[in-house]
């Protein structure tokens, strides 16, 4: 989600676009005046990927982002429950674009009055089906649903109860999380067990950081879990290995973020700083090394294939992952014979 005004061109412009280049496939962005309106519009003409207007209060305004071209509009039940607003909505939708998608975001920060009482989890799920139940009595199904609190395990919970319960697509976030790196533990707790359990169809990291932090920090809890992208594994080290690993391991990271072309198909790398406990971690990965004193073993879908020097190690990486593109890719490959 952007961070900056909406009114404000240049830096909307700008902001979108460097998520957009690290990865994110989806934008949101806050709507709060009539005339941030004029932005989204060119927003959308100026990008393919899908924006989403995030809309509070003001039902006018969901109505001008759905004019305005925007893929979905996030209504918060917490603030838009009046029915007749809500059908001003829908009609706007059927007549503008009956593709369009409305998120039903619930938030612990912004519960309806009368679910206040309840259990945090109980009441995002509660207001999340009251609100899923009027627009669908209005023949509208075109929706999915966020329940974010700021506490992990109520995150969870609430996302659980609401998969037993719909199959409406869930995107998840942990909201409200705290300084970065509590943001980066808790949306990896609460993202990641969520995926692990089959759960959430989108995410959102929030941090207290630039969103581009956010979209990194989002593309690594899916690779770490397998869900795209490359999985860069590294030892910590310990008094067993004689180099230092650090430098490869920055260097594959920078390359991994900034030409993922030179990794595609590729899910898990990983760098490894000896060769007692190493190899074994470097042959349960699509490509690995085991390091020793200036040199490295390279290994390739399990099988040590090449003993490089130090700073060969990189070279030799992208020199395989090229290889294994190519076989993918149908050229057939020089057989490879294991060295150990
Ligand atoms: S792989 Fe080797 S250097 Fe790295 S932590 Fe394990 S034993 Fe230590």
């Amino acid at each position: 989600m952007t961070k900056v005004p909406t009114s404000d061109w240049s830096l909307l412009y700008h902001q979108v676009r460097e998520v957009i280049s690290h990865g994110a496939d989806i934008v949101r962005v806050a709507v709060k005046f009539p005339s941030d309106v004029e932005n989204l519009t060119r927003l959308v003409k100026e990008f393919p990927q899908p924006i989403i207007a995030d809309i509070h209060f003001n039902h006018k305004l969901a109505i001008e982002a759905i004019k305005a071209g925007v893929a979905g509009i996030r209504l918060n039940p917490g603030n838009i429950s009046d029915e007749s607003r809500i059908d001003e909505i829908l009609k706007v939708v059927r007549d503008y674009n009956p593709d369009l998608v409305i998120r039903v975001g619930m938030n612990s920060g912004s519960i309806p009055d009368d679910l206040r009482n309840k259990d945090m989890s109980e009441a995002l799920v509660q207001g999340a089906l009251r609100y899923i139940s009027i627009l669908e009595d209005k023949n509208f199904f075109n929706i999915k649903v966020s329940l974010k609190s700021s506490d992990v395990a109520t995150t969870i919970r609430a996302n659980e109860r609401f998969r037993n319960l719909s199959d409406y697509p869930l995107h998840l976030g942990v909201t409200a999380t705290g300084d970065s790196l509590s943001g980066v533990i808790k949306s990896s707790i609460g993202i990641g067990y969520l995926l692990l359990h089959g759960i959430g169809d989108t995410i959102r990291v929030s941090l207290n950081a630039d969103p581009v932090e956010e979209v990194k920090v989002g593309r690594k809890i899916l690779s770490s879990l397998g869900l795209g992208g490359v999985d860069l594994v590294a030892c910590p080290t310990c008094g067993r290995s004689l180099v230092d690993i650090k430098p490869i391991v920055q260097e594959l990271s920078n390359l991994i973020e900034n030409r993922p072309d030179l990794f595609s198909g590729i899910t898990r790398i990983a760098v490894m700083g000896c060769e007692v406990n190493g190899p074994g971690e470097a042959r349960e990965a699509d490509l690995g090394v085991a390091c020793g004193r200036g040199w490295g073993l390279i290994f390739a879908k399990g099988r040590a294939i090449r003993r490089v020097r130090f700073d060969d190690i990189i070279s030799s990486i992208i020199e395989e992952a090229a290889r294994i593109r190519e076989e993918k890719n149908g050229f057939v490959r020089k057989g490879q014979t294991e060295i150990i």
